[in-house]
């Protein structure tokens, strides 16, 4: 049997009892979720379920081999209902057996729970009313039911002994006018029974609620939208990944403007931190997975978009099944392998890809068309190993308006494709400065070198800049025990690290340059072309993506200090201010 499957009629539970039964064990305990009648303050007639069935297997039978191996138990399987439910009916069973009950009880909560988290599975409630909304199955693992989890655990142990289930399902309802803090609040008091949810302090009488509509004059009045241009909005599918700094204004924009079908993937919970910049989210939500997040605001904006949160990691596992699913992909992570996967996906599939990075006060726009033929990301940068090359607001901080306007560049792009638009961003990359205001639009084209692609390789700036690859046989890293042994050794040593780093942990040499690794890669003044120059950062991993970069734009003598900073046997420290900053 496959320890994880979706059935599509009633889940028969002697079967699947009978399918865990072995002689080495001595307990077995199992979990039923159950359709209520209620949710919210919804009478509910009766749901839907639906699930993005290769994906969620692959998950779901993931969980199941985690619990045995965690627990160290004998079998394990989840089957979940999809299709239309009654009230009553069972939506979810978890069973395990193991050689004691305690064992048997942990897998069976660390399964339903890990479900509900992980698996892409989607409910559409049918109201009394006559209304409907969709509603993320996650919803009810959010972080902080523990006490949900309780009730559930002490209601699977019942549930052998009288045949009795708790229902799990604790959502909050799509569509209405409740603030996302308020649903938080709202979602902590289902653990209690009986549900009643919250008053909120000011809010849509339901009524009034039912005969709002979303509406796309202002934008359909534009000539070249129109309801036509509406139509093929209503008819698209947009898979927007990374719900951060970039993906909040994308997401926002592509609901308001009615885009048919979009999913958000993001495995991230938000933090304190992320709010600067991602002001859709609220300070009462930090904890929450944003994807989930992400999506109670697209239906609160727009029910007409059927919105899927995925609250997994992009992999090379799940890329392909996801993106075919998808006409469009907008990139809205900061790592490069992610980017780079969904490169390799996206061309493959012929889907066109939106990718922007940011880092500190600039960005970078570039759109792949595989299905005109254009350039891909790996044509432009050959290496594909550049984490923490731009993009990590972690470590080199950033303003929110900044990731802002690319986003809301790649949300207007993104736009453009789906409505056919004329001035759509081509073989281009380009470059903005927000400091100085500066753009800079880059012509690139298919090259010879790049995996994906085969043709020829010219790489023009309009501006200034020449960007020519020019794979090297030099080695890119090299190890040293002390700068002083790399500056007799003939290197001139660059401290790539941010200022403030410098204050914590200043460079362990007197000779030693500082140029901050934005302005190395994007300021005016080139490295002199005689020497060789040794970059240094706190790891290594900044210091050897600036070194890729360098040597794809032409400049062979420079290399990565393999560990950096944090490698280097301990040394005097250099009194701080020391380590001056040199730009020439
Ligand atoms: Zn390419």
């Amino acid at each position: 049997m496959s320890a994880f499957r979706f059935s599509h009629t009633a889940i028969d539970t002697v079967a699947l009892r009978a399918e865990l039964a072995n002689p080495e064990s001595g307990g077995y305990t199992s979990f039923e979720g159950w359709v209520r009648n209620h949710n919210e303050g919804h009478q509910v007639r009766h749901l839907e379920y639906e699930a993005f069935e290769p994906l969620a297997v692959k998950e779901g039978e993931r969980i199941v081999a985690e619990a045995i191996k965690r627990f160290g138990i004998e079998r394990a399987a989840c089957v979940h209902r999809v299709g239309d439910l009654a009230i009553g009916d069972m939506a979810v069973w978890v069973g395990a057996t193991a050689r004691h009950r305690d064992e048997a009880f942990r897998a069976c909560r660390y399964i339903i729970d890990e479900v509900k988290h992980r698996v892409p599975i989607w409910k559409k409630e049918h109201y009394e009313n006559g209304d409907t909304g969709w509603v993320n199955c996650e919803r009810c693992a959010a972080p902080g039911e523990h006490e949900l989890h309780d009730h559930a655990l002490a209601d699977s142990a019942g549930a052998q002994a009288n045949g009795g289930a708790t229902h799990v399902h604790a959502h909050a309802s799509a569509g209405h006018g409740h603030s996302l803090a308020h649903q938080h609040d709202d979602h902590h008091h289902h653990n209690a029974e009986p549900l009643q949810a919250a008053p909120a302090p000011v809010d849509t009488p339901p009524a009034k609620r039912a005969e709002l509509r979303p509406d796309y004059s202002r934008q359909t009045s534009l000539k070249e939208v129109g309801e036509t241009g509406q139509a093929k909005l209503r008819n698209s599918r947009v898979l927007i990944i990374g719900c951060g700094g970039l993906g909040v204004p994308v997401i926002q924009y592509l609901a308001g403007a009615g885009v048919g079908k979009i999913g958000l993937v993001d495995g991230d919970t938000l933090e304190p931190s992320n709010l600067h910049r991602q002001t859709m989210y609220a300070l009462a939500d930090v904890g929450e997975h944003k994807a989930i997040l992400a999506a109670d605001r697209v239906r609160a904006l727009n029910p007409d978009v059927d919105v899927r949160a995925y609250t997994i990691r992009l992999t090379a596992d799940n890329a392909s099944e996801l993106v075919g699913e998808y006409d469009l992909v907008v990139d809205c992570t900061d790592n490069f392998s992610t980017k780079f996967l969904l490169n390799d996906v996206c061309v493959r599939l012929r889907r066109p890809a939106i990718f922007s990075s940011v880092y500190q006060y600039e960005g970078q726009l570039q759109v792949v068309r595989p299905d005109r033929d254009g350039a891909c990301l790996r044509c432009v940068w050959p290496e594909a190993t550049r984490d923490g090359l731009v993009g990590n607001c972690a470590e080199a901080g950033v303003l929110g308006p900044v990731p802002g306007v690319f986003g809301s560049l790649q949300a207007l792009e993104a736009l453009k494709t789906l409505l056919d638009l004329p001035g759509q961003l081509g073989n281009e990359l380009l470059v903005l400065d927000l400091l100085t205001m500066s753009t800079a639009r880059v012509r690139i084209k298919r090259a010879a070198t790049c995996p994906d692609h085969a043709s020829s390789r010219v790489v023009r700036a309009l501006d200034t800049t020449v960007v020519t690859g020019t794979p090297s046989a030099e080695p890119l890293e090299l190890s040293f025990d002390s700068l002083d042994a790399a500056e007799a050794a003939g290197l001139s040593v660059i401290d790539i690290r941010e200022a403030r780093e410098l204050v914590e942990t200043p460079t362990p040499s007197t000779k030693a340059r500082h140029i901050p690794m934005a302005e190395l890669l994007h300021g005016a003044t080139p490295l002199a072309t005689t020497g060789k120059h040794l970059l240094l950062c706190a790891s290594g991993r900044r210091s050897l993506a600036a070194t890729e970069e360098l040597r794809s734009r032409g400049q062979k003598n420079v290399y990565s200090l393999r560990g950096g900073v944090a490698n280097l046997r301990t040394s005097r420290s250099a009194p701080a201010g020391v380590a001056s900053r040199s730009v020439t």
